[in-house]
């Protein structure tokens, strides 16, 4: 019989460099291959088959897939739901070890228990690690050991607890005599899969040290073309290590750069502690709101056709290239749920279908913080003014017509809804729900 492989499964961490898994798997001292499934279950329920975040993956996963030949091996790719693949692999291979990063989603975390089930009832060890955060779950806690729910604290503490230590890379690279050698396996099309190319180029993975030297500055205005790092689909799948990131913000001294990724943290571990955001307010008395849910109104929200020129930018931005820039996903969440009391759930939903980055801790996190429902709510009474908003961050109206270039035309509807009015009627409603806990 061959010698037992040791296995990693790949998730959120396509990458063969600095990778905590793939690390701990080469030094396990038996033959290594990679496993990537495009899982069934997520795939089956996207409507659309024009889907960026799967046409990247098929992008990423090919990318492995010719790394790895030029290092004599290869990757196991399937399409199937993660349990019966597993089945089919121990079936198939003489598996020794399974390695695999943390996933902190609600889904990710059943899906690994029954898969860590499956391998221990053949006698096969898997082994997790921390790999997508900097600090995970109980890494980062009050005084008192609980976990934090607000971010200006947490951030204070995370910043302090950050030493090179936690930033050190794994390095793989000195172990790559250790990847089983064999010949390259196929890997499954977005056409095998049934779905179809976007076919325009996703951005760079790096990030430049004049972004961060201007970033403080220019993050909060779209219509820069590179106010951002844009890296969020690289965080999202892994294609881009969260720790050299960090050191390279933390060796610039970025400490705003460093606070947008402390964020990431800070939702990742709100979801793992707090499991039920994913369906209800993280304060649990906003699900009193009696939300105004017009389906109408909704559908002119997601064409960007609300009359509001700063909403609409956005709206059409992430219709158009399945990404916002982040002022822009405050505004437009906020005058969905304010203005026009539509659920936050329904607008999460819209965003999680588009977004190219879409990543339910953040995603989740920043709707639940637009709704004044989240861990980190800005009091309900305050309320995003678009036309204030508009004059403040995109003051040329810039950002306006590249995504809305009738702006100035009378084709251009009129608001929908004028704000002084849903303002009013915003703090109304929340205060009557409020009232009754
Ligand atoms: P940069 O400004 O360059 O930031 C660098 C990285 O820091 C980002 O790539 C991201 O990983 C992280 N980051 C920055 N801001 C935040 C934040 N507020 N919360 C968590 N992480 C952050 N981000 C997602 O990655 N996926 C989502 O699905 C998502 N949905 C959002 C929905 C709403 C309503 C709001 C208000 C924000 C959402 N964000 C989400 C956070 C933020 O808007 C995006 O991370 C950012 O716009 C991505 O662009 P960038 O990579 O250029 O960001």
């Amino acid at each position: 019989m061959s010698e037992p492989l040791s296995l990693v499964w790949l998730r959120r961490d396509l990458r063969l460099h600095d990778n905590a898994a793939l690390y701990h798997a080469l030094k396990s001292g038996r033959p290594v291959v990679p496993v990537f499934i495009f899982d069934r279950v997520i795939l089956d329920a996207l409507e659309d088959r024009l889907d960026r975040r799967v046409e990247f993956l098929v992008q990423e996963v090919n990318r492995l897939h010719d790394e790895l030949a030029k290092l004599g091996s290869t990757i196991i790719v399937r399409y199937g739901k993660p349990v019966d693949v597993w089945k089919e692999l121990i079936g198939q291979y003489s598996i020794g070890d399974v390695f695999a990063n943390h996933d902190y989603e609600v889904y990710a975390k059943e899906r690994d228990k029954a898969v860590g089930e499956l391998l221990s009832e053949n006698g096969i060890g898997f082994h997790t690690s921390k790999d997508q955060t900097i600090f995970e779950r109980d890494e980062v806690l009050t005084g008192k050991n609980t976990s934090y729910t607000v971010f200006t604290p947490y951030s204070r503490k995370w910043k302090n607890t950050l030493t090179d230590f936690y930033l050190k890379a794994y390095p793989t690279e000195k172990y790559v005599k250790q990847f089983w050698q064999t010949d390259p396996l196929p890997v499954p099309t977005l056409n095998d899969m049934d779905f179809q190319p976007v076919g325009e180029p996703f951005p760079g993975r790096t990030v430049a040290d004049e972004l961060l030297d201007s970033y403080n500055k220019t993050r909060d205005f779209p219509a820069f073309p590179h106010s951002t790092s844009q890296l969020s689909i690289h965080l999202r799948f892994g294609t881009v290590s969260i720790r050299e990131l960090a050191r390279q913000a933390k060796e610039a001294d970025d400490q705003t750069f460093l606070s947008e990724l402390c964020w990431r943290d800070f939702y990742f571990q709100v979801l793992d502690h707090f499991p039920h955001v994913e369906q209800y307010s993280f304060r649990r008395e906003y699900d009193q709101i009696e939300w105004r849910n017009n389906e109408d109104e909704f559908d002119k929200w997601c064409r960007g056709e609300t009359g509001y020129p700063i909403v609409d930018a956005g709206m059409r931005q992430l219709n158009t290239i399945g990404w916002m820039h982040n002022r822009v996903r405050m505004i437009t969440a906020s005058f969905l749920c304010k203005h026009l009391l539509i659920d936050w759930r329904w607008g999460e939903a819209y965003f999680g279908k588009k977004l190219r980055d879409y990543d339910l801790s953040a995603n989740n996190g920043g709707w639940q913080w637009a709704a004044g429902s989240g861990t980190d709510a800005a009091p309900y009474f305050r309320v995003f003014n678009p036309t204030a908003q508009a004059q403040r961050f995109d003051p040329k109206g810039v950002y306006i017509r590249e995504w809305v270039p009738e702006v100035d035309q009378s084709s251009y509807p009129r608001p929908m809804v004028d704000h002084v009015m849903a303002r009013q009627r915003a703090i109304d409603t929340y205060r009557k729900a409020l009232a009754k806990v």
